[in-house]
C-alpha cells in the first residue's frame, strides 16, 4: 500500500462515522459480505450475518495493512470483531495508539533449536528402544479394543504427505512455522521443493480417503503417523518427530459435537486407568502470526479443542492426548458431502504414543519389568 492510501486511510480516525465507512468498505469485499455490508446495521453481530472465522481473519489483516497498525494481542477475540462499531472503535484506539513509523514488525521472532555445531543428535528427535517399542505396542492395540466397536478401519501413513494435502487442510497457512518441507530432486532437472511435505497431524492423510469413500451418514477410521513440526524448543515431552495415533469421525454436526464430548470422556478414563493423574484443559493450536491468534482465541472461546495433560517430568505437564472439533473446516476443504448434500463435519482425538510412554515412565519410572503388575497386564508387556 503507498504511503498516501495509508495516509487517507488514517485521516478517518477522528470522523467517527468515516472509520465506521472504512470498515463496511472492507467488509463490502465480495469474498466477505458483498453488497449485504451496506445494509447492515453499526451495531448488528457480523457472525450471525454470515461472517466466518476464517473471513474475520481476512477482516483483521485488511485492517493492519490499510491502517499499517498491529492489533495488539489481548484485542485479538471474537469480542473486539463483533459488529462495525465495535471494530471501529477498536481500530480507531490501535491507531492513535500506534504511529505509522516505528511499529513493531509483522510476524513472530522464530528461536529455532540449532543443530548447528559440533551436536550430532539433532534436538527433539529420538530413538526408541526395542524394551519402549512393546510399551507402544501395547498402547496401540489397547486403543484399537477402546475404539473397536466404532472404529471401521486403521491405517498406519507415512511421515510425508502431499503439498496439495497439506495447503487444504490449511496447515502451511495457518502453522507455517511449524511445517517440515521436502526438497530434492524435481522431475527434468535440479532441486527444490518437492510435490511432499512432512507429516503434520496423523488425520491429515484421512481426509482425501474419506472424501472419496464418503457414502456412509456417519464414518470412523484410525490412523498412525510419524509426524514432524519445527517446534522451537525442544524440552522433554517436546519432539520434532513424534508418533500419533488418532481416531477420526465424520458426518452430521449434532452427531459430532456430541461425539467429541464422548471421545473425550472415553480416552481420559482410559488415560486414569493407566494410573495417569490427567488435568483437562481448554486449548488451542499454535497459529502464526496476528491473525493467528485470533484463530487461536476463537478457538479457545468455542471450545474446539480439549487437551488432557499428565506429567512428562518432574514440573512437566503436557498434552498427551487432545480432542478436536473441527466442525466443517475439512468436510469445506476436502468436499465432505453428507448423503443429503450438505457439508459434513468431523472430529479427531489425537493420542501422542512418545509422550504417554514418557508419561508412564514419570508415574512407573523407567524399569518396566518393574511396573505395576496391572498396568503390564494391560499393555500386555
Ligand atoms: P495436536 O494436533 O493436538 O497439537 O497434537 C496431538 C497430540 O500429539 C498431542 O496431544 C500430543 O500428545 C502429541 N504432540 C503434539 N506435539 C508434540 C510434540 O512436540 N512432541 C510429542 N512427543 N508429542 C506431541
Ligand atoms: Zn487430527
Amino acid at each position: 500500500m503507498n504511503v498516501f492510501a495509508v495516509m487517507d486511510a488514517r485521516s478517518n480516525v477522528n470522523g467517527g462515522k468515516l472509520m465506521e465507512e472504512s470498515i463496511r468498505s472492507i467488509l463490502a469485499d465480495p469474498g466477505i459480505l458483498g453488497d449485504a455490508a451496506a445494509s447492515l446495521a453499526r451495531d448488528a453481530d457480523i457472525r450471525l450475518a454470515g461472517v466466518s472465522s476464517m473471513q474475520i481473519v481476512q477482516i483483521l489483516m485488511e485492517v493492519e495493512s490499510r491502517f499499517e497498525i498491529e492489533i495488539p494481542e489481548d484485542m485479538i477475540r471474537p469480542e473486539t470483531f463483533r459488529s462495525i462499531g465495535v471494530i471501529a472503535e477498536a481500530v480507531e484506539v490501535v491507531v492513535k495508539q500506534q504511529s505509522p513509523v516505528g511499529k513493531p514488525p509483522n510476524g513472530e521472532p522464530m528461536d529455532r533449536a540449532s543443530t548447528a555445531g559440533t551436536r550430532l543428535r539433532a534436538p527433539g528427535v529420538e530413538m526408541t528402544s526395542r524394551a519402549d517399542e512393546s510399551v507402544l505396542d501395547g498402547l496401540r492395540a489397547s486403543l484399537a479394543r477402546l475404539f473397536a466397536h466404532e472404529v471401521d478401519d486403521h491405517y498406519t501413513a507415512p511421515p510425508v504427505i502431499a503439498r496439495s494435502v497439506s495447503e487444504r487442510a490449511g496447515y502451511p497457512s495457518s502453522f507455517p512455522h511449524l511445517l517440515g518441507e521436502v526438497h530434492g530432486a524435481l522431475p527434468g532437472s535440479g532441486t527444490g521443493p518437492s510435490d511432499l511435505v512432512l507429516t503434520s497431524a496423523a488425520c491429515h492423510h484421512l481426509y482425501p480417503l474419506i472424501s472419496e469413500e464418503w457414502r456412509k451418514e456417519l464414518g470412523c477410521l484410525s490412523v498412525e503417523a510419524a509426524c514432524y513440526r519445527g517446534e522451537a524448543t525442544a524440552e522433554t515431552g517436546r519432539l520434532r518427530s513424534f508418533r500419533m495415533y488418532e481416531i477420526v469421525r465424520w458426518g452430521a454436526p449434532d452427531d459430532i459435537a456430541m461425539w467429541r464430548h464422548r471421545a473425550l470422556s472415553i480416552a481420559e478414563s482410559w488415560l486414569r486407568d493407566l494410573g495417569l493423574s490427567i488435568e483437562r484443559a481448554a486449548a488451542n493450536d499454535p497459529f502464526f502470526g496476528s491473525a493467528g491468534r485470533y484463530l487461536a482465541s476463537a478457538q479457545q472461546s468455542e471450545q474446539l479443542k480439549w487437551e488432557m495433560l499428565a506429567d512428562v517430568d518432574d514440573g512437566v505437564n503436557q498434552a498427551v492426548a487432545s480432542v478436536n472439533y473441527h466442525k466443517d473446516h475439512f468436510g469445506e476443504a476436502f468436499g465432505l458431502a453428507r448423503p443429503d448434500g450438505s457439508v459434513g463435519h468431523s472430529a479427531c482425538l489425537a493420542f501422542g504414543l512418545d509422550r504417554l510412554l514418557l508419561a508412564l515412565k514419570q508415574r512407573y519410572g523407567s524399569q518396566i519389568p518393574a511396573w505395576p503388575e496391572t498396568i503390564r497386564a494391560r499393555l500386555e508387556l
